[in-house]
């Protein structure tokens, strides 16, 4: 397969992730932070996620990480394709569903409301299942040793450090109510953890 056709995933991918999260982005300043755990290790964080979206421009627009390519295969191609699609629905849901409670970061906002319901119902963190989704469906769909996984893998790693800190806060915030919630639910993947 021709991997011009991944560069046009990707591209798409990109697009519709910015329009999804834009208006939410904007509508978060309306509402102030009363708390916020925005650590160095925080901004790492949020700054490797960053890299990886510089490396995947990278490899769509110059030969720098040509030495890492590998033929495009369907199979891989399209598994991919329906992770990404998956994971962009699940991303739109899990904003929608926050609202006004949503921060790209560790923070909470005045009149912060505990999220239970509709696709909270299910799972503590799907905008993080979300973001682990697209990073498999771009491991999968871009071939190249290095531009492919570095996304998931910095995902990983986001969601691996942040999730203890994010259910402590949330504890300390809605103490009873949040506990109820964390018998009721799983954290990434209903029904599993
Ligand atoms: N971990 C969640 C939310 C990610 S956004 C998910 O993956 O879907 C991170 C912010 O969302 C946190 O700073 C916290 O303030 C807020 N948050 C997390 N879970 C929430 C919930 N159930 N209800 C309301 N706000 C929540």
């Amino acid at each position: 397969m021709n991997p011009s056709i991944s560069r046009a995933v990707m591209l798409a991918a990109t697009i519709a992730t910015i329009v999804i999260r834009w208006p939410h982005g904007v509508r978060r300043y309306s509402v102030k932070v009363t708390r916020s755990l925005r650590t160095g290790r925080e901004r790492m964080l949020v700054g490797a996620a960053v890299l990886g979206l510089l490396i995947l421009l990278i490899w769509a627009v110059s030969p720098v990480l040509a030495f890492a390519d590998f033929p495009l295969r369907p199979l891989p191609f399209t598994a991919g394709v329906a992770c990404l699609v998956i994971s962009l629905w699940l991303f739109h849901r899990s904003h929608v569903d926050l609202g006004l409670n949503w921060s790209p970061t560790l923070e909470l906002r005045e009149s912060h409301r505990l999220v239970t319901r509709g696709i909270y119902r299910a799972i503590r963190h799907p905008m993080y299942t979300s973001l682990l989704l697209y990073g498999v469906g771009q491991a999968l769909v871009v071939p190249n040793w290095f531009a492919g996984p570095f996304y998931l893998a910095a995902m990983a790693t986001l969601v691996a450090l942040r999730l203890g800190v994010e259910e402590r806060m949330m504890l300390d915030e809605f103490g009873d109510q949040y506990a109820a919630y964390m018998r009721n639910t799983k954290r990434l993947i209903p029904g599993i953890w």
